[in-house]
Order: C-alpha cells, then sequence, then structure tokens
C-alpha cells in the first residue's frame, strides 16, 4: 500500500465528534500517514492534537475558513477555503477574525432586534451581555434564549420555526470574502484550497470561470477528491486544476460519527502533498 494522505478532517474544536486527540489516534489506526486538522474557522485543536501525535503520523496543521464569493452567475454564494500551513499569530488573521467577531455579533443583534420588534420576549441587549467571550457569536445562542424564554421547546425548533436561512428573523452572517482569505493566509505563509466546490448538493457553487479568477488571486489547489462531488464533478474539477496549474488534493471531510465517512476514504497523492508542504511556510508538518 502507498502513502495515506488526508487533508481534510474535522474535530470537536468544530463540529466533528472526534477530540483532536481522538482523531489523531483514529488515523494512526486508519492507516493513515498523513492528517490535515482542518476545523471550521479556529486553530484551537493543533496543540492537542499535536500533544497526541502517535509515532509514524505526520500532522497538518489547517483550518476550512468560511467564505463568500460571487457565484459567477450574478449572485453570492459560500465558498469554504481550507488552508495550511499558515502561522495562526500572523497580524492578517488576527485582524480578519476581530473584524468577523465583531460582525457576528452586530447580526445576530439585529436577528434579536427584529424578534423584539414583533413581540418576541427577547432582550438583544441582554442576549449580547451573555455570549461567551472568546467563541464566535451564532444563532444557537439566539435559539438558547428563546428557549430559555419559553418561545419553544428546544434549540431545532427555534431553527425550524424562526432562524434557519430563509426562515422569518434570517440575518445573514458576515463571511470573508474569499479573495481576503486568501491574500491573509498568504500574507500569513499558507496555502490555500478551495473545499468541495462542485459538490452541488450542498448548495449554490461557484462556476469554473469563478475558480479561475481565484488562481489568477493566489489560490493554490483544488479539492477534487471529495465525498460529495460525483464521477463528472471530479474530471471537470481535475482537467481544470491542470489547466490553471493548481494542485489536486483528495481528502474525506472527516467528522467523527456525524457524516457517515470513514478517514482515508479519499486521499491526496503524495507528489501533490509535497509540492503543497514546499510552498507552505507559516508553520511546518508536525511529526516524522
Ligand atoms: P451561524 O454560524 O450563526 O449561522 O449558526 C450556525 C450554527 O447553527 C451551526 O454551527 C449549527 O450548529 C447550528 N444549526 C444550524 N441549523 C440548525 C438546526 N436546524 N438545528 C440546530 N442547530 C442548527
Ligand atoms: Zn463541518
Ligand atoms: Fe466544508
Ligand atoms: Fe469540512
Amino acid at each position: 500500500m502507498g502513502v495515506l494522505i488526508d487533508l481534510h478532517t474535522h474535530s470537536t474544536a468544530s463540529d466533528g465528534t472526534d477530540s483532536p486527540a481522538q482523531l489523531v489516534a483514529a488515523a494512526a489506526e486508519a492507516g493513515l500517514d498523513v492528517l490535515a486538522l482542518t476545523d471550521h474557522d479556529t486553530t484551537a485543536g493543533w496543540r492537542e492534537a499535536t500533544g497526541a501525535l502517535p509515532p509514524g503520523l505526520r500532522l497538518v496543521p489547517g483550518a476550512e475558513l468560511s467564505c463568500v464569493s460571487d457565484d459567477g452567475r450574478g449572485g453570492k454564494c459560500s465558498v469554504h477555503l481550507l488552508a495550511y500551513l499558515f502561522d495562526p499569530q500572523a497580524e492578517s488573521l488576527i485582524t480578519e477574525q476581530r473584524r468577523l467577531r465583531t460582525e457576528r455579533r452586530e447580526r445576530l443583534y439585529a436577528m434579536a432586534g427584529r424578534m423584539a420588534a414583533d413581540g418576541f420576549p427577547v432582550d438583544a441587549d441582554e442576549l449580547m451581555a451573555g455570549l461567551p467571550e472568546d467563541a464566535p457569536a451564532g444563532r444557537p445562542h439566539l435559539a438558547r434564549a428563546l428557549v430559555a424564554a419559553g418561545v419553544v421547546a428546544d434549540v431545532g425548533e427555534a431553527f425550524d420555526h424562526y432562524l434557519a436561512s430563509g426562515g422569518p428573523y434570517y440575518v445573514r452572517r458576515a463571511d470573508t470574502p474569499v479573495t481576503t482569505a486568501i491574500d491573509m493566509i498568504r500574507q500569513a505563509g499558507g496555502v490555500t484550497v478551495i473545499a468541495h466546490a462542485f459538490a452541488h448538493a450542498r448548495g449554490p457553487t461557484v462556476t469554473a470561470e469563478v475558480i479561475a479568477e481565484l488562481a489568477a488571486a493566489g489560490l493554490g489547489g483544488i479539492e477534487v477528491d471529495h465525498p460529495n462531488h460525483d464521477a463528472h464533478a471530479r474530471a471537470q474539477l481535475r482537467e481544470l486544476a491542470d489547466s490553471l496549474g493548481l494542485l489536486r488534493t483528495g481528502s474525506s471531510d472527516y467528522h467523527g460519527t456525524n457524516k457517515v465517512l470513514t478517514l482515508g476514504q479519499e486521499t491526496t497523492d503524495p507528489e501533490m502533498f509535497d509540492a503543497l508542504v514546499a510552498r507552505g511556510t507559516g508553520s511546518s508538518v508536525i511529526g516524522s
């Protein structure tokens, strides 16, 4: 068997079910040689994963950034950007995280304010005062306030009736423009790869023209092999990556028991991995 490289996984630092320590143990158990930890919008799991790294497994520090992009059809859509080997202390990242944090709080304040204006027993200022200091504010916080106020029985009902996108009180989240994120990661010495770009079942996707524009803006690669890509999507993205001179990756997008897929279900070509590592200068691959 060759070298097994899985470059897209989640831990309990975001929405996976394995702790970072459990994740690296599971990766070794699955026979992986290289694992990237790419939690949504956070590097909080890096330290624990590093400390628990079993011998023989190499760890690539990363993240999956929630971004917004022109979709190439006159609208906007969500884009997930994988980022590897960047310096998490870089000024470019700190600045953007501070901006996102403020915008998320303003957005939640607006949603709560709209509900209050319609007579719901929620106090936007009280909600703000109760938000965690170091975690991003989100709809789950408002949902819990609605449960506490007796408006709904549980968080799921709060989403179903009021907070889901398309729901009556939904306000769009402030995500990073994808070109800003590409720039920011590059300034932090990292490499970017667009995640599941043609996973059409997940919602609106960007066009090939947009990916070409992102390549010109400094995008490093395309995640070609992903569980949500069908054979046609993979063929299109493979050709696009080759024509644009971008790296090609393959990864499981493992979330523990939150999704039915296994570590190493999709893997990255070792030559592509070496090229990615050669470009990343903000942090190092950990382990031997
Ligand atoms: P936000 O970042 O504010 O848009 O909120 C997104 C978070 O809300 C996600 O991380 C989910 O955990 C949670 N969420 C989204 N939809 C639902 C739902 N239907 N029921 C419960 N939680 C949800
Ligand atoms: Zn996730
Ligand atoms: Fe994603
Ligand atoms: Fe993911």
